[in-house]
């Protein structure tokens, strides 16, 4: 298990991320974060079917009462209506303040139900089931919940830390193959923003991880919340160091945001976004073009993609204009030093920028 500890906790100061095997059953984890033996598990209509009666059944034999919230499956729906369902739902069961909300789900899951239990009664306890990848190294860790608003990707949201966060390996056997490569994404952008062993140990258990493997999955689930852990309590609420964790974001959110949500995968669109910060790093002479060799037959051995859409550089640009990590008019770059570190960089010459932006698609 991985500890997070940070300053801003109250309380007992941080929370656990379990992560293992059939860890979904494991209610001895959950009890002494059930007080009111009661609990309201938001989910959605892909997960249900496959693991909601199994964690409900689980609760019953520990005379925990339980109800779910099952809303619809997909990006679209993270928004204010499907937030409301949540909070109709509550209202409905008459929910107190020490009721908790558990999200058993993927990101989109994890960031409305961490919403909804910072907003309701202006706060009630928050667990955390990831049952994605990305959600078990990525959205359910730091804190960070949110829905999106029409006119721009997780506008509207809240800084909420959950009590407990158990990472369940054996859900990701049923997890689509695409979506699992696209957590591969993120956990490749751990070994190159901050730990060259991982990005290597990465290098030779690619095969094992794509097949699954319960042990090598485990690792790389527990390596990449240290690393995230350790950034975040660095900096909760990102001034500085949290940024790293964006390398190949300004890139794949332009990706994502001019082909449309759903049309790349978050974790596809950040694979060809870091190659592209990859890129424009050798440009500016950080990195070798070895390394960078190496980070793309990561990524290709992983399935992922490499190059982006063909758009013109012009909207690349204006589309990375849009984006939240644009600081009075400078794009903010994350560019990679070596594999293992990166760093911070707004001084990106255009003309540079150009010439990655034709030479990556
Ligand atoms: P997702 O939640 O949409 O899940 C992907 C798909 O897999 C969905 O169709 C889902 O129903 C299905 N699914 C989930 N678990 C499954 C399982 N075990 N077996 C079969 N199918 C399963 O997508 P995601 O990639 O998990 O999360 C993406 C979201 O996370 C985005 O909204 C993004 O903004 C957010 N996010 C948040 C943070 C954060 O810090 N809060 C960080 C990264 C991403
Ligand atoms: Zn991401």
């Amino acid at each position: 298990s991985v500890e997070v500890a940070l300053d801003t906790l109250p309380e007992n100061r941080s929370y656990t991320i379990h992560i293992g095997q059939e860890l979904l059953t494991r209610i001895d984890l959950l009890l002494p974060h059930l007080p009111g033996k009661k609990a309201a598990i938001v989910t959605n209509t892909t997960i249900a079917p496959l693991y909601l009666e199994k964690l409900r059944s689980a609760l019953a034999e520990h005379q925990v009462e339980t109800f779910a919230v099952i809303l619809p499956d997909g990006e679209q729906y993270k928004n204010w209506e499907t937030l409301n369902l949540i909070f109709d739902a509550l209202l409905e069961h008459r929910c107190e303040r020490k009721t908790p909300l558990i999200a058993l789900g993927g990101g989109v899951v994890g960031d409305l139900t961490g919403f909804a239990a910072a907003s309701y009664l202006r706060g009630v306890p928050f667990i955390q089931i990831p049952t994605t990848l990305l959600a078990q190294v990525d959205s359910s860790v730091g804190g960070k919940t949110g829905i999106n608003h029409p006119l721009g990707k997780n506008m509207i949201g809240a800084f909420y830390q959950p009590r407990l966060v158990l990472a369940d390996s054996a859900t990701l056997t049923t997890l689509p193959d695409r979506e699992l490569r696209a957590g591969i994404a993120e956990v490749i952008k751990y070994g190159l923003i901050h730990d060259a062993d991982f990005f290597d140990w990465l290098e030779r258990h690619m095969q094992q991880l794509l097949a699954r493997d319960p042990e090598t999955m485990n690792y790389a689930i527990r390596r990449s919340c240290e690393i995230k852990a350790e950034i975040v309590s660095l900096d909760e609420r990102e001034s500085g160091v949290r940024a790293l964790l964006n390398l190949g974001h300004t890139f794949g959110h332009a990706i994502e945001n001019t082909m449309g949500y759903g049309a790349w995968l978050h974790g596809e669109a950040v694979a060809a976004g870091t190659l592209m910060a990859a890129d424009l790093s050798k440009r500016l002479q950080r990195i070798t073009s070895q390394d960078t060799d190496r980070i793309q037959h990561l990524f290709e051995n992983a399935g992922l993609p490499v190059k982006g859409p063909r758009i013109t550089p012009e909207r690349y640009l204006e589309s990375m204009q849009l984006d939240k990590k644009v600081k009075d008019g400078a794009i903010r770059f994350i560019l990679l030093d070596r594999i293992g570190k990166a760093s911070l960089d707004n001084t990106v010459p255009t003309l540079l920028l150009l010439e990655t932006l034709s030479a990556c698609v």
